[in-house]
This record gives structure tokens, sequence and C-alpha cells, in this order.
């Protein structure tokens, strides 16, 4: 399985990149979206064969999650690879009620909603879900694809620590992790976890690779890197446009 990082901020992203967006790609290329948040439908490469895009998942409707999402349906309309095809599967949580609306509503959209445990099938795409801490409804996804079924990915969204989350992330082999801050701006009541609470996720869960996202666009990375890297050695922090071949990392 393959990964590009589309965008990696947030919640805002400076010139030239974007917030949240990740392309999952299979042994048969064919790809899986994880969030689209603003900006994220530029840095698609034009070389990327979106006509084998399955479909798109979003971790939540918060704007660097998912303000790309909203122009998605006008790339649809207007790409000449779309043209009679089915709405594009789009796995999301039901709520915030104004802006899920949007998406059940939209036809360019095959809408399912999470729920909690129930794994979703899109093509050849298998995804479980979990709610997670944010001020929003919120999932993370473990997701394997048939072509490669010994290998499992795992992104948290957004999320304060979440001690189930250790289960979701059980002997993944690559786990996406949000590290929006450090352990010193961290309290129980913030909506996100730290890079340390992240290393120590990886370190819990056993998982092969971990990598840091969500990043302010002015942090210093180097600075989340250590701080993960206190608990857990196989760290590295995403970084726009970057390439991934998750397998060979095993
Ligand atoms: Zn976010």
């Amino acid at each position: 399985m393959q990964l590009t990082i589309l965008g990696c901020y947030g919640p805002y992203a400076n010139h030239g990149n974007a917030c949240s967006g990740y392309l999952l790609r299979g042994l048969d290329n064919h790809s899986l979206m994880l969030d689209c948040g603003s900006g994220v439908l530029s840095q698609i490469p034009d070389a990327f064969p979106l006509d084998k895009l399955d479909g798109l998942i979003l971790s939540h409707l918060h704007a660097d999650h998912c303000a790309d999402a909203l122009t998605l349906p006008h790339l649809l309309q207007f790409a000449e690879w779309n043209q009679g095809r089915d709405p594009l599967p789009l796995l999301l949580p039901d709520g915030p009620e104004n802006l899920a609306s949007y998406f059940f509503s939209n036809p360019w959209y095959d809408a399912m909603a999470f729920d909690e445990y129930q794994e979703f099938i899109i093509k050849h795409w298998h995804i479980t879900c979990m709610e997670v801490r944010h001020p929003v409804p919120t999932y993370a996804v473990r997701i394997w694809h048939e072509a490669e079924p010994g290998f499992a990915f795992v992104y948290t969204g957004d999320t304060n620590i979440h001690p189930p989350l250790v289960q979701l992330c059980m002997n993944a082999d690559f786990l996406l992790a949000d590290a929006a801050i450090l352990l010193s701006e961290w309290s129980e009541g913030y909506p996100h976890m730290s890079a340390s609470h992240a290393g120590g996720l990886a370190s819990f869960a056993k998982v092969k690779r971990l990598m840091l996202t969500h990043l302010r666009p002015l942090a210093d990375p180097q600075i989340y890197l250590a701080e993960a890297g206190k608990l857990f050695l196989n760290v590295e922090i995403a970084k726009p446009r970057m390439f991934i071949n998750m397998s060979t990392a095993r």
C-alpha cells in the first residue's frame, strides 16, 4: 500500500500547502482518499489516476478536514473520466447536521455514516472505525486492502488521548497519528493529543511505523519528532507531497 501526503497541516495551511488530505493506493492501483481539507484538491498531481479513486473518507467535518470535499463534486461533474460513473462512495460522521446534510444530499456522493465497530467495504478496501475524542463527531479508521490482506494502516483523525485507540491500532503496519501539539501544550480538554502521546500510542499498540501529522505550518518538526521519539523509535513526520511505499517498510 502506498501513501501520498496531499496536505498535513492544521488547523490552516500556509502558502502552497494544504490541510489534511491523504491518498492511499493499493497494489491494484486503486486509491482511497482520507480527508479532503482546505487546499487538498490543488495538491493532487495531474498524473494521478483519479479514475481509479474508489472513495473518500472524512474523519470529521471541520474545515481543515472537509473544506475541499465541498468542491470535489465540481471536479466529479467536469472530469471526463467521471462521465456516466456512479456517485463517489463517501464515508463520514452524521454530524454536525448542517454540514453533514450537504454531503448526504449531494448527488455526486454516495454517502454512508460511520457506525462504531462496523466494517465498511468500499470496492476492495475494508474499513473499521472507532469514534475518538474531538469537539465534533470524529472517527479513527483502520484500513486494509484485499490485494494485500496482511497490511494494516491506521489513521487517528483528530483526537485527544483515547485509550480504546490502542485496540484499533494494535499491531498495525503504519500509524498516521494526530500530533498537533507538544506535551507542554496539552490538557485534558484539548482537542488533540501531543507528539508524546502519539509516540506512546504507537508503543502500546506495537505498531511497526509511526508518522506524525497535523502540525501547525510554522512548527519546528524536529521538536515533535524528538518528543515522540522518546517513546517510539520508528517515527517520522508527514511533509507536503511526500510519497511513501508503506509495504516495503515492514
Ligand atoms: Zn484538524
